[in-house]
C-alpha cells in the first residue's frame, strides 16, 4: 500500500502554473513516487481559472484584511471567498493524508515568505491562501515547501 501525500499539481510536472508551465519536482515525482500515491490538486484551476492566466497576488488593504487578488487595480477579482471555500471542502477529503507538498512562494500553495502587497510596496511575510485554510483544517498533517525539500534535514523529518 502505497502512502497517499497531497501534492501542488505544478510540482508533479502538470502544466498548470499561470504561465503554462509546470515546476516538476524530481525529489518527489523521481525518489518519492515508489513509495507515495500523491493526490494532485491545483487550487488555482480548481476555481475555474484557465491556464495561462494573470498571475495572482495577496493584497493588503489599509485596515489591514488580505486577500487574493488577479490585479490590484480596483477593476480586479476578488478570489478570496472562493478560494477559501474550495479550500475547506477539499481539505474535508484529504483526512486520509500522511503529508501534503506544496509550492513555494505562491500565493495560493506557498507556505511561508509568500509577498504580500500594499500600498508602500510589498513584503515577503504572507502565507498562500489554499495552504493556509489546508493547515487551518488539518493542524497534523505534514506540509512542506518543493524548495525546503532540497535540505537534507527537513527532507529528512517530513519522509
Ligand atoms: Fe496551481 Fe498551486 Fe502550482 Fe500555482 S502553485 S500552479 S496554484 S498548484
Amino acid at each position: 500500500n502505497k502512502i497517499p501525500v497531497g501534492i501542488s499539481a505544478c510540482l508533479t510536472g502538470d502544466a498548470v502554473r499561470f504561465d503554462g508551465g509546470h515546476k516538476r519536482l524530481s525529489f518527489a515525482m523521481d525518489e518519492l513516487a515508489p513509495y507515495v500515491r500523491f493526490n494532485p490538486v491545483c487550487p488555482e484551476m480548481a476555481i475555474g481559472l484557465p491556464t495561462p492566466r494573470p498571475s495572482l497576488r495577496l493584497v493588503k488593504d489599509s485596515g489591514g484584511r488580505i486577500s487574493l487578488r488577479t490585479g490590484k487595480s480596483g477593476n480586479d477579482t476578488d478570489l478570496t471567498e472562493s478560494m477559501q471555500r474550495f479550500a475547506r471542502e477539499r481539505s474535508r477529503q484529504l483526512t486520509d493524508l500522511c503529508g501534503f507538498i506544496v509550492c513555494a512562494k505562491s500565493p495560493s500553495c506557498g507556505m511561508e515568505r509568500v509577498r504580500v502587497y500594499d500600498g508602500a510596496g510589498s513584503r515577503k511575510n504572507g502565507v498562500g491562501l489554499f495552504c493556509q485554510v489546508l493547515m487551518a483544517e488539518l493542524p497534523w498533517l505534514p506540509v512542506e515547501e518543493d524548495g525546503r525539500l532540497q535540505d537534507a534535514l527537513l527532507r529528512e523529518n517530513f519522509v
